[in-house]
């Protein structure tokens, strides 16, 4: 039997809930998303109240075959919910959390506890690795660290663990008690401490306070003996073991840095010896992590030279998955860094949300330090993969070929290792599909991923998709209670991608998608994307193709207007969604005040068509200088809005509000809201000091040669670029045909190089620019910043004096899309 198996009445005693119990059932497994659901009869759902209200989802869980559920309130067709377990609670949070503490009592075993502003999930996937040698660890999945994503990692705890490390993450006072009393850390680990989270807090000293609750019963507590100097509050914990780069009277004083061939060389003393150890990153923030783990294995007891041998074979952690395009119409998601059950799971519900394709792949190597028998590790692989209804599975290495008859998949393919798959790969025809590749580190996927990968050159835009979906719950919590959104995602989504970020976008529960051109729409269509669709601007010419992919139109004046009838009838449709834009004092589309009256003569009794939706849109919506023009605009609308509806016998939707006037002017949010440019974390009304948006985009490039200048010769064409005084240039990958336009040439734009900010020199040219580095240490192939989350579109876009808008769209489509999603 699994430890964190439990009958439903046990769970009921647990967590204090009156119930209605139709049958006993066993429960393994804890379900909080109803779009994630893999084994609906041994799971119990939490109804969580977040931004949406979880109790909706109880219809959609029960399809989906689940009949445990932990609530608030009992649905009021609780009825029709036949052979359904109902435990009602409080408190629905609170009852997960107190099943994970449960649980936890169960196990004496010890466990790490991490919290900290920065490097949390490095340390603890870094400890991972140097501990996995001689321990059956616990961990959270990726960084699962959070109200809801602790219960659910300490859940997966069971008897053949021996050590649990747990990050612990907190935004605001009183949360991390909660936390605390979930992960029960017997060992503490602080981290780097900077001003990540600060609005949460009072004050930084109130912050450091409540991250140390975590380690209230530990029995010894690893931090930076500096760090913490300029506070007051106690580092609680019987030992304390200290680090610092500064001070002697240390436990792990390191007292000798240097960079030997891009690794990074520390010596310490020790307990009064000197010791010393080589790990592979230069940059600060990995330096930094990486005392801290060789501080812990100190503490732990390991010896220094086992410690030195394994910090020396560290790898990245990379928490994120990438989307790009592959060869022969692919979509490749590379999540090639780790493989274990946890992020499998992860990793297939982010497969299943990009629709592209029809055929769903999966590239899978060994599992390792499952804990479990092959047979057993396999079968729950193998139900995963057909729960997720994967097409093709491609197993590689000798435990899952061992395995393969478990699989009951249409397609399945197993290789040795991976040079074997790699010289097969060519009669795979990998065609029109998308393609997780999912590996364990020493299978070295990322040569897989190379091979199937279209190549680029080095001039990427990557787009951060769980910035996005935060950008999008900003702006559905400024909402009024049910107004729906209308994502526009017009020229490939403001430049950020087409299907890719509508399938987020879908899968985040937006209720429509609006385009400029049906040919936008189709595209859409055929990426698998459902929703409905606007279409700004629709061409006559193109009607049939509108209807044939059930596109909606935006009807702006008679002469579209009359074409569209016409067209209805030719084709005897009835009651076609359309769309009827007025104009409010834009002046661009739409119908003006004198023409509503005939507008409604045309409508009423008009069977053709039916009016989805009246809209307008606003000029100025961002700028108090405007306020008084947009009011006049809202009134303006109101008024065409109700004289067109008395004449319809049924309900129309109103809009009226873009991104800035979401939470500029909330009375225009009416029954739906379009927002744009806010989804890709711009919005010039909202100051942003809580950082509550989240820029989506990176563009960067890379260094092709690096060249000294003598003061006075001329760079470029029309000899219009020089250096005052003898300096360097570097030639990079980008030019006025990838989006990095000419008027940015002579020093009016800039990049960051190594961060620094560093002028153009001499005209754009059409593939290159060149960059005055004469200030930096720089080399070929070094990476080159356009614009990423620091150095913002913003402040790139004033300088040559237009906006994020033109900025964004430009980008072309030959720079190609990097999609992340953690
Ligand atoms: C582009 C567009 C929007 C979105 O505007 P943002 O300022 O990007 O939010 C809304 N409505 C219409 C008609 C648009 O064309």
């Amino acid at each position: 039997m699994l430890s964190h198996q439990y009958s439903i009445t046990q769970i009921q005693q647990i967590i204090g809930a009156s119930a209605t119990i139709t049958h006993d059932s066993m429960v393994n497994n804890l379900l909080t998303d109803s779009r994630k659901i893999n084994n609906p009869f041994t799971s119990l759902f939490f109804a969580l109240s977040g931004r949406r209200d979880g109790h909706e989802f109880i219809g959609d869980v029960y399809q989906a075959g689940v009949r445990n559920f932990v609530v608030f309130k009992l649905p009021v067709k609780v009825d029709l919910l036949r052979d359904a377990n109902f435990l009602v609670v409080d408190d629905v949070l609170k009852a997960l959390q107190k099943l994970a503490i449960h649980h936890r009592e169960k196990f004496d075993i010890d466990v790490i506890g991490i919290t900290g502003s920065n490097g949390k999930t490095i340390v603890k996937e870094w400890l991972y690795q140097l501990l996995c040698a001689d321990k059956k660890i616990i961990r959270n999945p990726k960084s699962y660290n959070s109200q809801i994503g602790v219960p659910l990692s300490v859940w997966q705890m069971d008897d053949q663990h021996n050590l649990g490390i747990f990050e612990a993450g907190i935004s605001t006072t009183g949360e991390m008690e909660r936390l605390e009393r979930m992960i029960k850390p017997t060992i503490g680990i602080l981290t780097h401490m900077g001003s990540a989270h600060d609005e949460g807090f009072s004050g930084p000293e109130k912050k450091l306070e409540e991250k140390l609750k975590l380690f209230t019963h530990c029995s010894m507590v690893i931090y930076q003996y500096d760090a913490l100097l300029k506070y007051k509050a106690r580092v609680p914990g019987k030992t304390k073991f200290t680090w610092s780069r500064k001070f002697r009277e240390v436990d792990l004083y390191v007292f000798n840095e240097t960079i030997i061939s891009n690794k990074y060389y520390l010596r310490g003393v020790f307990k009064g010896k000197e010791i010393e150890c080589l790990v592979p990153f230069i940059d600060e923030a990995s330096i930094e992590n990486a005392i801290v783990c060789w501080a812990t294995m100190l503490a732990l007891g390991y010896d220094s030279q086992v410690a030195d041998d394994r910090l020396e074979r560290l790898v990245p952690v990379s928490m994120r998955m990438e989307l790009k395009q592959g060869i022969n119409n692919c979509s490749i998601i590379d999540d090639s860094y780790n493989s274990d059950f946890q992020s499998l799971e992860i990793a297939l519900n982010f497969l299943n949300q990009q629709n592209q394709h029809q055929t769903r792949t999966l590239i899978l190597s060994d599992i390792f330090q499952s804990g479990l028998e092959q047979a057993v590790l396999y079968q729950q692989v193998a139900d995963l993969l057909s729960q997720k209804n994967i097409d093709k599975v491609i197993g590689v290495g000798k435990a899952i070929s061992a395995q393969q008859q478990l699989f009951n998949i249409p397609l399945k393919y197993f290789y040795a290792d991976t040079d074997s798959l790699l010289m097969a790969l060519a009669d795979l025809t990998l065609e029109d599909e998308t393609i997780l590749i999912k590996g364990s580190r020493s299978f070295e996927f990322e040569r897989i991923s190379r091979a199937l990968v279209q190549k680029a050159h080095e001039t990427i835009m990557e787009i951060n998709l769980n910035a996005l979906q935060n950008n999008l719950n900003f702006y559905k919590s400024k909402l009024g209670p049910d107004v729906k959104i209308m994502a526009m995602v017009k020229a490939f989504s403001y430049g950020s991608g087409s299907f890719e970020v509508a399938n987020l976008l879908q899968f985040n529960g937006v209720d429509y998608l609006a385009v400029a051109y049906i040919d936008e729409g189709i595209a859409l269509r055929n990426a698998g994307i459902t929703l409905p669709i606007m279409v700004l601007n629709p061409e006559a010419s193109a009607f049939d193709k509108l209807v044939e992919f059930t596109l909606q139109p935006e009807i702006y004046s008679f002469t579209l207007f009359d074409e569209f009838v016409k067209f209805a009838q030719l084709k005897n449709i009835f009651n076609y969604p359309i769309h009827i834009k007025i104009d409010s004092g834009m002046h661009r589309l739409g119908f003006e005040d004198f023409e509503i009256e005939t507008l409604c003569d045309l409508l009423e009794q008009n069977q053709y068509v039916h009016i989805q939706s009246i809209f307008s849109h606003l000029a100025g919506s961002d700028a108090e200088m405007h306020d008084e023009f947009t009011l006049k605009q809202i009134m303006v609308f109101e008024k065409a809005y109700h004289q067109i509806e008395k004449v319809l016998n049924y309900k129309v939707m109103r809009h009226m509000a873009n991104t800035s006037a979401i939470t500029r002017w909330p009375v225009a949010q009416f029954d739906m809201v379009r927002l744009g440019i806010g989804l890709y974390g711009i919005d010039s009304a909202i100051k942003n000091e809580a950082n509550q948006l989240q820029p989506v985009a990176t563009l960067k490039t890379s260094v092709s040669q690096v060249k000294k200048i003598k003061a006075g010769e001329t760079i470029g064409y029309n000899r219009n670029g020089s250096l005052l005084a003898d300096g360097k240039i570097a030639t990079v990958r980008i030019g006025y045909a990838d989006g990095y336009l000419r008027a940015f040439g002579n020093g009016v734009g800039k990049m960051l190089i190594k961060g620094v900010l560093v002028p153009t020199v001499g005209n754009v040219s059409m593939d290159m620019c060149m960059l005055d580095v004469s200030a930096v240490e720089v080399k070929e192939g070094d990476e080159v910043v356009v614009f990423n989350e620091e150095y913002k579109i913003e402040e790139v876009a004033k300088q040559i004096n237009t906006i994020p808008y033109e900025i964004l769209t430009n980008v072309s489509q030959r720079v190609k899309r990097v999609y992340f999603y953690e």
